[in-house]
Order: structure tokens, then sequence, then C-alpha cells
């Protein structure tokens, strides 16, 4: 794996070199579009149809006085319970862990496949464009979707591959995986601090996908990185590639 910027780093790089690519087409003076090579989706809420309560599961995690506490305090960021937990004594860790597990197992119970999600993956696949997965959640979830999918991601990283997400080192492990730029790749999720984050920081283009809206309040309008593109749907984002990327494998 290449050597890491730090977060920092790659972000004031970022925020200060990088042009957005323009949703308007206006005279044949219009820059050349940016290639695209491969997209990296999000699992759980983006090719899943999003059943894990994850506030519930914080509640549990971390009890009702703790959870308000840190709600509180983070309200723009959101929790990072795997992050949070981290430096608890072993036997307390375990019991999070063993409670998020629960939470996880009734997810995969009544794991949907998004709709669409196929269609767009055969999108890609017709163009040879690469198509790899990160997950906050564990591999065997992981396998779990893709058995039922019938549809393989490569590389699936799991969050037993660290740093997870919001850490750009997965995304960045893919692309040199593939032997792409990270700014060839795009990143689409449905989590602005873990999906987005992670996406921006590695110094990819980034889609998030917002099916309620839950991101057009006010309280987002600041946040440290926000998304290239935004969708409702990921039945908008054939189109939105085909009129912004070369899609050149
Ligand atoms: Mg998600």
């Amino acid at each position: 794996m290449p050597p890491l910027l730090t977060s920092r780093a790659i972000s004031s790089l970022f925020l200060s070199t990088r042009s957005f690519p323009s949703m308007a087409t206006t005279t044949a003076s219009v820059a050349p579009k940016s290639r695209l090579r491969g997209v990296v989706f999000d699992m759980d809420g983006t090719l899943t149809v999003p059943v894990i309560d994850f506030q519930a599961m914080y509640r549990a995690v971390l009890g009702e006085e703790e959870y308000l506490a840190l709600k509180s305090r983070k309200p723009f960021t959101g929790i990072d319970i795997l992050h949070h937990i981290e430096n608890w004594s072993p036997d307390k860790q375990r019991r999070a862990y063993e409670i998020i597990a629960d939470f996880e197992q009734q997810g995969l119970d009544r794991l949907q496949i998004m709709p669409v999600a196929s269609k767009l993956c055969g999108f890609l696949d017709s163009r040879n464009i690469r198509r790899g997965l990160i997950t906050r959640n564990v591999k065997a979830a992981v396998d779990l979707f893709h058995l039922k999918f019938g549809i393989t991601f490569a590389p699936a990283l799991s969050r037993e591959f660290r740093p997870y997400k919001p850490d750009p080192a997965p995304l960045l492990h893919i692309c040199s995986t593939w032997d792409v730029l990270p700014n060839e790749v795009m990143m689409i999720g449905d989590s602005l601090k873990d999906d987005i984050a992670c996406g921006k920081r590695a110094g990819a283009f980034t889609c998030l996908l917002d099916e309620t809206g839950r991101y057009d309040t006010p309280e987002f309008e600041n946040v440290a990185f926000k998304p290239d593109y935004k969708v409702s749907s990921l039945a908008e984002v054939y189109s939105l590639l085909e009129a912004n990327f070369d899609l050149i494998p």
C-alpha cells in the first residue's frame, strides 16, 4: 500500500487544488470530461435497503446517558461507534461487539438488495468499469450479500480491513489494487460522515445517496466534506455518470 498522507494534509491539498466538475453544459469551450475507471460502493443502505437501526444500536451499546451526551457533542458528524469503543476495556468492548453483532444479524436476516442496484452493476459491467465495495460491516455480511446478490465486487473490503471508513485507506487500497488514480474513481454511499469523508480524503469523486432528503437540512451546510454529487436513487447514477464522465476503463 502506498504511504498515506494525513487526513489533514489530504483535505488541505484537496481543498486547494480540486476543481469540481460542472453540472452545466454550455458552449464548445466546455472542459473535457473527467475519466472514470471505477466505482466503489458502500453496502448497507446503498446496495442494500437500510434495515439496521443505527440509533437504536448506539443507544444499546452506549446506554442512554452516554448516547445523548455523545450525540449532543457531535450533532454534525454523528457517532462513530466502532472508533468510540476501541479504547474500552476488553470486557466492555466484547459486550459492545456482541450488541453490534446482534443488530447486524437482524440486518442480515432482513437483507434486501436495493432496487436497480443489479441494473446499475450491469451497466457498469457493459462499460467495463470496475466495481468495488467498502463497508464497516463484517466479512460474513459481505459474503452473504455476494451470495444473495449473485454479483461479486472486487475488492470488497469489510471492517476487518483497518483502518476502516471514514479513513481513506480502504479506498486508496482499492485504487492501488486496480492500478488507477483516486481521481479516476467514484465513491457512492449513503453516509456523509463515512462514505463521503472517505472518498474526499482519498481524492476521489463522491456521490451521496440520500433517499429521504435527510441531508437537505441546514445543519449539513457547513460540513467538512461535501459530496460532488447527490442523488435520491441509484437509478439517477447512470445519467450522472454518462453526463459528467468519460467511462473509459
Ligand atoms: Mg451505508
